[in-house]
């Protein structure tokens, strides 16, 4: 590693505005990789990739110079430059300034009869012999032919004081001086067998491409490179769980699962009782269980996670059930007294809103392990809550949790049993990749009698109406808005404003959004619950597992404003009893072309799977993963929606690889062992390959 101010032409100072983009070390500016890159050849055909931008460039000798002032502050020099084929007007605008010659520098490049190369802006895009000109440089220049011009140039992400042209040329530096030297880990076999540039070849192509196809290919050897090195860790990290022995048995006992089953008044479907079947293999198998329930809304995820916490119970272990928001934490601990009351099981709720005395005395408890089951939210556990026997950790809503988060919860309790619940279904291929540490189950049948929610457009008028005609037979109504206070310049609807307008619309109003102290958030959730408020106004908070099956109409503003799975999961609220609901989806004025098709696409389908596959191409896979948010998958250069076929691959060639050479041990793989142990071998703790 070789710090970044020993680079000629960078020095102490630079390398300070360096270090705010994070680059410390001339390795750091190697893969420091450009946003997008322009084409700056003359006449050359454009090479339709979305990274490439053509931009204007002229070549020419300088005719004509003029030196204006305008009314106000604001300097033009104009030029006038013959390329052979036509004049063109290139004006450069500054500041003035009483102090210096805002032109001094100019003045003596760009005299009459000078050869230059003008990058610009063309003022007018019909004339693109109008240019407001941005970079120049003389003809002979060596620099600029090397890094500037008549070429595709790298575009940097930069910081204040930081000229393109200057990181272009450190970038250069960087990579005579260093770029031999990155070695590569990929196999050879490997790069040959995917059509992949080695490390070398490919660094210097995505920095200084001759063509787009050299850039495509450069591209892809890194895209490839993260998703295979990622794919990979996931397996390890697999296996690993798989060898840790937990040390400790289960049986099936029946004395908690009997009496729970006899109370819920339903049968477990029967994609329910699949699921239970698994999960209580997984318990009572000899190492920690990793799985993931998958199930649309409303499929009926938290009685097959409260069977399993019975398990635990059962065998004198404890569990604790984790939900992303303190409203959804207080749903589950209602549930968990509608279905466990009168059991001998104690449980507890959890949140940053219990008051310090009671969080003490539940902290004691958990710690004797009075306490069997507790319910929180992850912020409440974080404080130096400790358990006497955890058996086993439920994660609800997963998606919404980091994944990060979830590996830290692992280590936590490391050999205790571990079930995530999502209702954002994952592609196969996505899941392979990003899950490949988790076994499966699937909800898919929704629980008897449930009929699918109709969705519709409407405007406000006949959205009210809805809500009208089901207040008047007995049910319920949540109206959404996307955000808290008024916000005048995105015309975004707000809570407050129309909380305190639709009082006077309907009886038994109520309003919850997250900004609220969390009391008055738990009263309000109580009374909506209870029957005794009728409609409810909230932001999105209540999109995730609130249950209020007498609730039967959802009216969602400036539904163009959400992403697909938030919509589904918001319209997942209603439909959930005996009575069917609808959804009525209202938009604002501007509804883009992206936000149209999302609700088409709610239209068209009542199916969370149908719609997550949808999603992944409409808003990129981080997104509707919650990943993006968590910066978890922070690649440099891949894209989870746009590189699925790579992605593909990278699962097939892991696979491969393991297959014959399961720990990295051929001398072909050390590298790949070296850098795997590298990026992941403390932050996943891969202790296996050390
Ligand atoms: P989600 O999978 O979205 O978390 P819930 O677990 O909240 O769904 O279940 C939705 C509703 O369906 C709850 O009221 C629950 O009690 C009910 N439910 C669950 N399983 C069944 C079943 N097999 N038959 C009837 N109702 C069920
Ligand atoms: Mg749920």
């Amino acid at each position: 590693m070789t710090a970044i101010q020993y680079l000629k032409g960078v020095g102490p100072k630079k390398a300070e505005l360096l270090g705010r983009l994070g680059l410390e070390t001339v390795e750091d500016l190697l893969f420091y990789f450009p946003r997008k890159w322009e084409d700056r050849r003359l006449g050359a055909k454009p090479e339709n990739l979305p990274f490439i931008e053509k931009v204007s460039v002229l070549k020419g000798r300088i005719v004509l110079v003029k030196d204006l002032y305008t009314s106000g502050r604001l300097r033009i020099f104009k030029t006038i430059l013959d390329t052979g084929a036509v004049r063109a007007e290139v004006s450069w605008f500054r500041r003035h300034s009483p102090r210096f010659d805002v032109f001094g520098l100019l003045r003596k490049d760009l005299k009459e009869g000078a050869e230059v190369w003008v990058v610009g802006e063309p003022e007018d895009p019909l004339f693109k012999t109008r240019l407001r000109g941005e970079e120049y440089y003389l003809d002979g220049d060596a620099s600029a032919k090397l890094n500037h011009i008549a070429r595709l140039v790298p575009v940097y992400p930069l910081t204040a004081g930081l000229s393109a042209k200057l990181m272009r040329e450190i970038s250069r530096k960087a990579l005579q001086e260093r770029g031999g030297a990155v070695g590569d880990f990929l196999p050879a076999g490997l790069l040959s067998k995917r059509g992949l540039f080695d490390r070398v070849s490919a660094l210097r192509a995505l920095h200084f491409p001759e063509n787009g196809f050299q850039l495509t290919t450069a591209r892809k050897r890194f895209i490839y490179e993260e998703l295979f090195l990622m794919a990979l860790a996931w397996a390890l990290k697999r296996r690993q769980t798989l060898r840790v022995l937990k040390g400790f048995g289960y049986e099936v006992k029946k004395h908690l699962l009997t009496p729970f089953k006899e109370r819920l008044g339903f049968e477990f479907t029967n994609d329910q009782k699949r699921a239970i079947n698994a999960i209580f293999a997984d318990m009572r198998a000899p190492s920690p269980m990793a799985r993931l329930l998958e199930g649309d809304v409303g499929s009926g995820k938290t009685v097959v996670a409260l069977s399993a916490l019975l398990l635990a119970v059962e065998n004198g272990g404890q569990g604790v059930f984790l939900a992303p928001t303190e409203i959804l934490a207080e749903q589950h601990y209602l549930t968990f007294h509608k279905f466990l009351d009168g059991l001998k099981v104690n449980f507890a709720l959890l949140t940053s809103s219990v008051r310090p005395k009671e969080k003490k005395k539940i902290i004691e408890r958990l710690a004797a392990g009075e306490i069997d089951i507790l319910i929180g939210t992850h912020a409440a556990l974080e404080e130096g809550v400790k358990f006497k026997n955890l058996r086993l950790t439920v994660i609800d809503e997963q998606h919404r949790f980091g994944v990060r988060q979830r590996a830290a919860l692992r280590l936590k309790g490391d050999k205790a049993d571990m079930l995530v619940m999502t209702a954002t279904p994952i592609p196969r291929t996505l899941f392979l990749a990003l899950y490949g540490d988790l076994d499966l189950s699937v909800l898919k049948e929704m629980p008897p009698g449930r009929q699918p929610v109709k969705t519709e457009l409407a405007d406000e008028f006949r959205a009210f109406e809805a809500v009208r005609e089901e207040l008047l037979k007995g049910r319920q109504a949540y109206i959404v808005y996307p955000v808290i206070e008024e916000d005048g310049a995105r015309g975004l609807k707000s809570v407050k404003e129309e909380f305190a307008r639709l009082k006077g619309i309907f009886k038994n109003v109520d309003m919850l959004h997250g900004r609220m102290p969390s009391e008055l958030k738990k009263k309000v959730m109580d009374d909506f619950v209870s029957g005794k408020s009728k409609v409810l106004v909230a932001t999105q908070v209540i999109e995730v597992g609130i249950d209020v099956p007498n609730a039967t109409v959802m009216v969602i503003n400036n539904a163009e404003n959400y992403g697909l799975a938030s919509l589904h999961q918001l319209r997942g609220r209603v439909g959930r009893g005996k009575h069917g609901g609808r959804c009525l989806l209202v938009t604002g004025q501007a509804v883009t072309e992206d936000g149209g098709r999302r609700l088409d696409a709610l239209r068209s389908s009542s199916s969370g799977f149908e719609l997550s596959e949808k999603d992944i191409y409409m808003r990129g896979a981080g997104d509707i993963l919650g990943l993006r948010q968590h910066g978890d998958m922070d690649f440099k250069i891949a894209d989870l929606s746009r590189d699925s076929g790579l992605l593909e691959a990278a699962i097939a060639d892991r696979e491969e690889l393991l297959r014959a050479d399961p720990d990295l041990r051929a001398p072909q793989n050390a590298g790949l062992r070296r850098k795997l142990i590298e990026l992941y071998g403390k932050k996943w703790s891969l202790i296996d390959l050390s």
